[in-house]
């Protein structure tokens, strides 16, 4: 069975039928992926502009194509620019995976709760984490992030992956 790790700040109780998540960066109603503009832009790969697809070594493209930008409607608030809950919790898949996410992210604090559960992946969130339905049984198990901190300070030691 698969065990997913989230810090779960809701003030809804952590169930199925509430198991939503807002994009990382969503405030105001604004959607976070698109900081509300409804664009984001999205590499594709194309023939090269200043060689015409010639290529060679005078060119700094591979090959005779180079990676441009386009202005694509955001596909998490579907070019709208509000945020949209996503079905299922945002989460990692080990506790490093989620002590990372929020290392990116400016840290979390010692108290915030963090919530260890199994359920089923129903997709893939904004910054490629999974997106799960959390399962009732066998019931969520609550740590802190202070816990998990030191479990995985514990597990260095040990020299464990
Ligand atoms: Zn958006
Ligand atoms: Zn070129």
């Amino acid at each position: 069975m698969k065990v997913f790790y989230r810090c779960h700040f809701s003030d809804r109780p952590f169930s199925p039928e509430f198991a939503y998540s807002l994009p990382w960066g969503s405030e105001n109603g604004k959607c976070g992926v698109c900081k509300g503009t409804g664009t984001i832009e999205e590499p594709h790969r194309s023939t090269c502009h200043s060689c015409g697809g010639a290529g060679g070594e005078d060119c700094h493209c591979e090959e005779g194509t180079a990676i441009y930008y386009q202005e694509v409607p955001c596909r998490y608030c579907k070019g709208i620019g509000k945020a949209v809950p996503l079905r299922g919790y945002s989460c990692c898949r080990t506790p490093e995976g989620l002590s990372n996410y929020f290392f990116l992210r400016g840290g979390m604090h010692d108290s915030a709760p963090v919530v260890i559960f199994t359920g089923e992946e129903i997709g893939t969130g904004p910054d490629g984490e999974p997106l799960v339905i959390p399962a009732l049984f066998p019931r969520p198990r609550w740590i802190t992030w202070g816990e998990m901190q030191d479990i995985l300070v514990r597990r260095g030691k040990e020299g464990k992956p």
